[in-house]
């Protein structure tokens, strides 16, 4: 059998090498549009800032590692084109057919572009052919970040901590809206004290001037060496129109818990597709380099005749914004009521550490939960000290479906250089129950 994987990334890589382990006697061929298969997106902020310069760090796994060693045929800069489902077949850019028997379409997501793209030195970035191109143009010292999302504060925070002069501009009218500003509000003190933001802001012009680029927004006008878009991503599915696979309305690929699709024998997984929401079992995006390896794996296995099941996730994210651990998971109480959950929650301002021991700093948390249940909806931390545990305590406890009291009750370690004997989540918890 023939199993094709269409995109070499997180999701694709993963198929792959999940298939041809459960069938070494299957033929699997990755068909990649770029340069590189399996390396590290995740990392792209770091190396474009600068705290590495080989860009091989990034790579995961030299392609050798798959064709000699794992026996997966892996093509690079080939461009998949369309799918010929009634012949099974795909055709790439240069005019190639590719005959199938089972398709894991891993196509993943681009960044949104904006109408200033072709400018010089105004970028966006979503893959590693990109962060190598804008690295060998050299951004100068004066950068504008556009957009206060996951991306564009990472981005920020670590070109200001590279000794570039950093101004962010949102069209948000306040700052990194994704998460409760009484969350996050020591953290945004931080940053404005580090980086010029511009709010309630949207860029209308950039032109050239003195060798710099000149940004017009509405109201503020910046002088900058480089732009950087972060204004979100769209998934990479323009080639399957017309093709019988279905498509919901934000051009995700509709998959179940198999990753299958309605095509008998077509799979798709990571950025390009649906996943499942843990707590509801309902389908959204998630695009996450967690999700799309998992995604990857449950699609390659089924793709080979092994039956698995993604189990869902819970959009848990986790981010530094300069020397914060800034993180959410499951829903905040809008997105509970709007799943039908009667939503309350409780914000928490502790200690990262015992009060007495070296090091510790304030750590925020927030818990949402169902007021008639008890049931753990969601969680949000920020601290500049061991918050990530947290969240990701938080996450388990969700994943595992537990209520505030099962929280309370859950043995966590305690030692006082990781934390307060009453840990500030612990506490969340025990709020829950008073009422
Ligand atoms: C800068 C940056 C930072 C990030 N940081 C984090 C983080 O900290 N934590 C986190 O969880 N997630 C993070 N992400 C998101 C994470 O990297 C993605 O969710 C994950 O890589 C998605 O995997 P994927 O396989 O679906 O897509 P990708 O890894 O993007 O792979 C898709 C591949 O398909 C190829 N392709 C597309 N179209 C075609 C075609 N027609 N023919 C052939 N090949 C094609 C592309 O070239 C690409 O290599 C970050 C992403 C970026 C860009």
């Amino acid at each position: 059998m023939k199993i094709v994987v269409i995109g070499g990334g997180a999701a694709g890589m993963s198929a792959a090498s999940k298939a041809k382990r459960i069938s070494p006697d299957d033929d699997v061929e990755v068909i990649e549009g770029g340069s590189f298969v399996s390396y590290a997106e995740c990392g792209i902020p770091y190396y474009l800032a600068g705290k590495f310069d080989d860009y091989k760090k990034l790579i995961h796994y030299p392609i050798d590692e798959f064709t000699k060693k794992r026996n997966i045929n892996v093509r690079i800069k080939t461009k998949v084109m369309s799918i010929d489902l009634q012949n099974r077949v795909i055709t790439t850019l240069d005019g190639d057919n590719i005959q199938f028997d089972k398709l894991v379409i891993c196509t993943g997501a681009s960044a949104r572009k904006s109408k200033f793209s072709n400018f010089p030195n105004v970028f966006s970035v979503r893959n590693l052919d990109d962060a190598i191109r804008i690295k060998g143009e050299n951004g100068g010292k004066d950068i504008l970040v556009i957009g206060d999302g996951i991306l564009g504060m990472e981005l920020a925070s670590e070109f200001a901590m590279n000794e570039k002069n950093v101004t962010l501009m949102s069209k948000h009218s306040y700052l990194f809206p994704k998460l409760d500003q009484n969350v996050v509000q020591e953290m945004i003190a931080d940053f404005n004290s580090r980086v010029k933001v511009i709010l309630n802001s949207e860029v209308k012009e950039i032109t050239s001037a003195n060798s710099k680029l000149q940004v017009q927004s509405d109201n503020y006008t910046v002088n900058v060496d480089s732009v950087f878009f972060t204004a979100g991503i769209t998934p990479n599915t323009d080639f399957l129109k017309n093709s019988g696979i279905r498509i919901d309305k934000n051009g995700l690929i509709e998959v179940n818990s198999r990753m299958e699709t309605n095509v008998d024998g077509v799979y798709a997984a990571g950025d390009c597709a649906t996943s499942l929401n843990r707590i509801t079992g309902r389908s959204e995006w998630q695009p996450l380099a967690q999700i799309a390896n998992k995604m990857g794996r449950v699609a390659g296995s089924n793709a080979s005749g092994k039956i698995m099941e993604f189990k869902g996730g819970l959009d848990t994210t986790l981010l530094k914004i300069f020397d914060y651990e800034v993180g959410l998971c499951g829903f905040n109480e809008k997105q509970a009521e709007e799943n039908g959950f009667s939503p309350e929650w409780k914000i928490v301002s502790g200690k990262s550490r015992a009060n007495y021991y070296d090091g510790g700093s304030k750590l925020m948390v927030k818990i949402v939960y169902d007021k008639n249940t008890l049931k753990l909806l969601g969680g949000q931390i920020c601290s500049k000290d061991n918050g990530a545990w947290r969240l990701n305590t938080l996450e388990t406890a969700i994943f595992a479906g537990m209520t505030t009291e099962d929280l309370f009750y859950n043995d966590l370690g305690y030692t006082p250089p990781f934390g307060p004997v009453w840990d500030p989540i612990i506490i969340a918890a025990s709020l829950t129950m008073r009422d």
